[in-house]
C-alpha cells in the first residue's frame, strides 16, 4: 500500500518505519526541515531501541522516504496517517491546531480517494472536525476519516508496534475498514485482535486506557506513601495484590509520579472533556493531584534529611529521561526534582545514558553533566535515583561508597533490596518502604 505519515516524532517515525518493514511504500512528512534532512541522510533523529536497524533497511531499500512537501506525500499515497502533536492548551484541553491545520491543507491537496487516519491522541469528536475541515474543499466521496489511536510505549515502541496487544480502529466506512484490516493483518498474526468500532468510541478508548494506567500509578503511589507511615513495605503489598488475576502484576510500581508526553496531558484532556459534558470526573482530579505531589517525593525526602537549605550540598542524580530506554524528557519527574534542588541551592551532578543533551539544552550550566554514572557521585552528599535504567540496577556499591562524600541514597524507583543496603552501610530511603541505615 502507499502510505503517508504526517509528523515524524516518536509515533510517526515508528509507524512509518514499521509499515515500510511490512512492504508498504511510505513517505514521512515533517515541517522540521533540519530533521527531514537528517532522516534523508539516513540518521534516526530519536533514540528508540531497534528503530535504527529497521529504519536503515527500509530507507536503503527505498520503501521509507522523507520530505517536507505535503503535496508530494499526498500525491504518492492513498492512506494518510496524522501523527501530529496534540499538546495541552491553557485550559487543559488538547490543542488541535496541528491536526486541523494539516486537515485544511489536505483538503486542498487530495485529488483521489484517500483515507485520512488520526493516529494522534485526540478528544472525542475530533474525527468529525477533521471531516468538516476536509469537506470544506473536497467532495465527501473522495475521503474517509478514521480514528486509529496508538498505544505504543516509548522505549519499546518498535516491539509494541510490530506486536500490538490490539489495534483499535474507529470508522463508519466499509471501504476503510477493509483496507485497514489488510494493512494491520501482518502485525496481529499471533491472534491479537483488530477491534473495529465507531469513531467516538475509538477516540475515547485511548484516553480511557491512558487515564486508567495513570490512575493505577497514582493509586500505588498513595498506597506507598501510606505504607511508609504505617510501617508496611509496598513491595510486599504490590506482590500480594498483583497475584490476584483480577488486578494483575503489571503497572503496580510506585515511584516519583508519572511523566512523559502522554499521561499528564491525556488525563488533563479527559478531565476537560468531562467538564465540557457537564460531568465532574472526580477520580481524574485526584489522580492529577496525587501526581503533582509525588513528583516532588524524592526532593521532599532530601529536604527532610538535610533541611530546606541545600546551598552547601551536592546531589548526584541518576536518570533524566521520563522513563528508561528513551531520550524523551517531556514532563520528566527528574526535571521537577532538579528544579526543587536548584531552588534550595543545591549543586546537582547528573547522569543519564541517553537524555543528557536534551537536559543540557534546557538548563545549560546550571547543572553538571557527567559522562558516566560513577562520575556523577564524585564528592556528592547523596545520590537521588529518578529513572530506572537497567544500568543502575547492579552497580558497584563499594565504588559508590568511596565516591560519595557520605553513603546516602534516595531511591525514587525502589531498585535495591533494603536489607542489603543496610548491610552495605548505606542510609537508604526509597518509596513506600522503611528507610534503613
Ligand atoms: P512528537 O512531538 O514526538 O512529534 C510530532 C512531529 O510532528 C514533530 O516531528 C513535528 O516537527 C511534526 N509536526 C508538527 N507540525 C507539523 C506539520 N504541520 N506538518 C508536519 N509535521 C509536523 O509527538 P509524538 O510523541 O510522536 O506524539 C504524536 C501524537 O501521538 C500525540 O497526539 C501523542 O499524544 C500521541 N501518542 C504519543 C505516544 C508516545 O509515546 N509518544 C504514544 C501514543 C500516542
Amino acid at each position: 500500500m502507499k502510505i503517508a505519515v504526517v509528523g515524524t516524532g516518536y509515533v510517526g517515525l515508528v509507524t512509518g518505519t514499521c509499515f515500510a518493514e511490512t512492504g508498504n511504500e511510505v513517505v514521512c512528512v515533517d515541517i522540521d526541515a533540519a530533521k527531514v534532512k537528517r532522516m534523508q541522510n539516513g540518521e534516526v533523529p530519536i533514540y528508540e531501541p531497534d528503530l535504527d536497524v529497521l529504519f536503515e533497511r527500509n530507507h536503503r531499500q527505498g520503501r521509507l522516504k522523507f520530505t517536507t512537501d505535503l503535496k508530494e506525500a499526498v500525491d504518492a499515497s492513498d492512506i494518510i496517517f496524522l501523527a501530529l502533536p496534540t499538546p495541552p492548551g491553557e485550559d487543559g484541553s488538547a490543542d488541535l491546531r496541528y491536526i486541523l491545520g494539516v486537515a485544511k491543507d489536505l483538503s486542498k491537496l487530495i485529488t483521489k480517494y484517500t483515507i485520512v487516519i488520526d493516529k494522534s491522541t485526540v478528544p472525542v469528536g475530533t474525527a468529525e472536525k477533521v471531516h468538516a475541515a476536509l469537506a470544506e474543499n473536497l467532495d465527501e466521496s473522495l475521503f474517509d476519516v478514521v480514528s486509529n489511536p496508538e498505544f505504543l510505549r516509548e522505549g519499546v515502541a518498535v516491539d509494541d508496534f510490530l506486536k500490538p496487544d490490539r489495534v483499535v480502529i474507529g470508522t463508519d466506512s466499509q471501504q476503510a475498514e477493509d483496507k485497514l484490516r489488510r494493512l494491520y493483518e501482518p502485525f496481529v498474526r499471533s491472534g491479537n485482535p483488530i477491534i473495529f468500532m465507531d469513531l467516538r468510541s475509538a477516540e475515547m478508548t485511548k484516553y480511557a486506557a491512558n487515564s486508567y494506567l495513570a490512575t493505577r500509578i497514582s493509586f500505588m503511589n498513595e498506597i506507598a506513601n501510606l505504607c511508609e507511615k504505617a510501617g508496611a513495605d509496598v513491595d510486599a503489598v504490590r506482590r500480594g495484590m498483583g497475584s490476584d488475576s483480577r488486578i494483575g502484576k503489571r503497572f503496580l510500581f510506585p515511584g516519583v509520579g508519572y511523566g512523559g508526553s502522554c499521561f499528564p496531558k491525556d488525563v488533563q484532556a479527559l478531565a476537560h472533556t468531562a467538564g465540557q459534558h457537564d460531568y465532574s470526573f472526580r477520580i481524574l482530579n485526584a489522580v492529577m493531584d496525587v501526581n503533582t505531589k509525588q513528583r516532588f517525593r524524592i526532593a521532599d525526602k532530601i529536604e527532610a534529611y538535610f533541611g530546606d537549605d541545600l546551598s552547601n550540598r551536592t546531589i548526584a542524580l541518576w536518570g533524566l529521561a521520563f522513563k528508561p530506554n528513551t531520550d524523551d524528557i517531556r514532563e520528566a519527574p527528574a526535571l521537577y526534582t532538579i528544579d526543587r534542588l536548584l531552588e534550595a541551592g543545591a549543586k546537582v551532578r547528573t547522569f543519564d545514558p541517553e537524555a543528557t543533551e536534551h537536559v543540557r539544552a534546557l538548563y545549560g550550566d546550571k547543572l553538571t553533566y557527567c559522562a558516566d554514572q560513577y562520575e556523577a557521585l564524585e564528592g556528592a552528599d547523596a545520590l537521588a535515583i529518578v529513572t530506572e535504567w537497567s544500568v543502575f540496577r547492579t552497580p558497584d556499591f563499594d565504588k559508590m561508597k568511596n565516591l560519595l562524600s557520605s553513603p546516602i541514597i534516595f531511591d525514587g524507583r525502589n531498585l535495591y533490596d533494603t536489607a542489603r543496603m543496610q548491610e552495605a552501610g548505606f542510609h537508604y530511603d526509597s518509596i513506600g518502604r522503611q528507610p534503613v541505615g
